[in-house]
């Protein structure tokens, strides 16, 4: 195999955890900061993330090196799926942050004739930011750009699966920020769960559903809140009215970019009966257009790896387990001599109560199931846990709507996949067990922020409301019960 597409180191199962006296500090020399922020004009946040923005463009070379040292990850890729999202983020909230920002009047009721009122945002003050590793920079950084635009301060802890990734973040924000602002903590499960028994104000994590229990366990010990951006199994439809080669297209480039190691990469695939094998014929041809042959794929350095071996062995695993209660793979494995490689590889025949069916797959696997009436997909999906993203394909817009208004998924795109994660309007999250909240632009910010009510009294009548109660007083308060309510 080409040494470029080569990982240089394996998997950093030995990260050294850090030690708790060092969070204890970080977390208590946070407090004066976040006080002192809460005061803080939208110019100097603007600054703060224009620096950060810069210095991404700056380090564009340190941060294709750490993601390619962690697991090959092609420079385009990392440009379009680390660098991008981060710094669009960054220009976005710049150009709305006063807006954000800005108190919201609210017209009173008649109830409230008499007083003015508004809603604040405030910052909610130290936060902690989680991250997995399967993007480790956007999905450390993207949460990082609206805690600062909400006026935070942060401790980030990264994931000890990508180290290059983490020591990049740490090295990173320290020059951007004092540790009172923003702190690096490096270290796996041990150094989370330290993080976990402090009273943050806010936490938001991202990873998989088992681990957002327990972040969320530990959260309501000091009624902490959280958002999770969660995972799990994210369905398709290829309706019979679809445009078969766009559908195969876009699949095939979100299902495989990153090597299936995306959140929000389709999971599996519903098609319609009629249209299965020329869908099938175009996925394989959509493989060759983005891949080349496939006997040189593991020389091919626009694919990933996997992100260690022992992840390769799970998804090793789903696979077996489907071939032997009967999957077919139109489009197989390909031998190569790399612990880390797995060709992209098609299922059909899949038995519905394997794994891979159960488990979200998290690499380069694609099982795809045929139906010939809409209500099997729909019936199935809604059996199973809500998911973080649903993808439809049609032409026919009544299929679209059942599809959409049956079903229940954290986000869909139409005729395209994975697209509305860079869509910076819209909210980012799951629903039920893919996640709680939502990420990115308003909304990331509005993760950040508390909503406070405030309430201004000039002339309001709820003197009335008090005794001693007189009979206008009665009088009034059946009134307002029954009129003014
Ligand atoms: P993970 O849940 O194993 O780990 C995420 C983070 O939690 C890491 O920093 C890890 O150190 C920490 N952690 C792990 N075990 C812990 C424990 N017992 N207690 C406290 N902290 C612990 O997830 P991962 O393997 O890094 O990432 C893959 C998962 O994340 C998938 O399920 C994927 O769908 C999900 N994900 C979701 C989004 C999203 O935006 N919704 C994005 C990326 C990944």
């Amino acid at each position: 195999m080409n040494s470029a597409a080569q990982p240089t180191t394996p998997f950093a199962e030995t990260m050294v955890e850090t030690d708790p006296a060092r969070i204890h500090r970080l977390f208590e020399g946070q407090q004066p900061k976040a006080l002192a922020l809460r005061g803080s004009s939208a110019a100097e946040r603007i600054a703060k993330l224009k620096r950060l923005r810069e210095l991404m463009f700056e380090k564009r070379e340190a941060i294709h090196a750490a993601c390619h040292a962690d697991f090959a990850k092609p420079a385009a890729e990392v440009e379009v799926t680390e660098i991008l999202p981060v710094v669009a983020e960054a220009h976005h909230a710049m150009r709305k942050l006063k807006s954000w920002m800005k108190p919201k009047r609210k017209r009173p009721t008649l109830l409230m004739f008499g007083t003015s009122a508004e809603v604040r945002t405030e910052p909610r003050g130290v936060c902690l930011i989680i991250s997995p590793w399967n993007y480790p920079i956007n999905l450390s950084l993207g949460p990082l750009v609206s805690a600062i635009a909400a006026g935070n301060t942060v401790i980030l802890k990264p994931s000890e699966m990508t180290p290059h990734c983490a020591a990049f973040l740490q090295e990173f924000l320290a020059e951007l920020f004092d540790e009172d602002e923003v702190a690096v903590v490096q270290g796996a499960v041990q150094t989370s769960q330290t993080l976990l028994e402090l009273p943050f104000d806010h936490i938001f994590f991202t990873g998989s559903p088992a681990v957002g229990r327990i972040v969320m366990g530990a959260a309501a010990k000091h009624l902490t809140s959280v958002t999770l951006e969660l995972g799990g199994k994210s369905p398709v439809i290829v309706d019979r009215s679809a445009k078969i080669k766009t559908a195969a297209t876009t699949l095939i480039w979100g299902k495989f970019a990153n090597n299936g190691q995306t959140c929000i990469a389709p999971d599996y695939v519903y098609v319609h009966e009629a249209i299965r094998d020329e869908f099938i014929a175009a996925c394989r041809e959509a493989l060759d257009a983005l891949y080349g042959p496939r006997e040189k794929l593991a020389e091919n350095d626009d694919y990933c790896r996997i992100v260690n071996t022992k992840h390769y062995e799970r998804v090793r695993g789903l696979l077996d387990d489907a071939i032997e209660r009967g999957a077919k793979l139109p489009v197989g494995t390909v031998p190569a001599n790399d612990d880390r490689f797995l060709a992209p590889t098609l299922l059909t025949q899949v038995n519905e109560d394997a794994r891979i069916m159960e488990e979200e797959i998290f690499g380069p696997l694609l099982p795809i199931l045929s139906y010939t009436d809409i209500e099997q997909p729909i019936a199935s999906i809604n059996a199973r846990p809500k998911p973080l993203a649903l993808y439809v394909y049609a032409t026919d817009n009544d299929v679209i709507e059942t599809v959409l208004s049956r079903t229940s998924a954290g986000g869909s795109c139409v005729n395209q996949a994975m697209m509305h994660f860079l869509h910076g309007q819209l909210p980012f999250g799951g629903v039920n067990n893919s996640g709680i909240g939502n990420s990115h632009g308003h909304y990331g910010y509005m993760a950040f922020s508390h909503e406070r009510s405030v309430l201004r009294d000039r002339f309001s009548l709820a003197f009335l409301f008090r005794p001693p109660y007189n009979a206008f007083t009665r009088w009034f308060i059946r009134f307002a019960v029954r009129w003014l309510s």
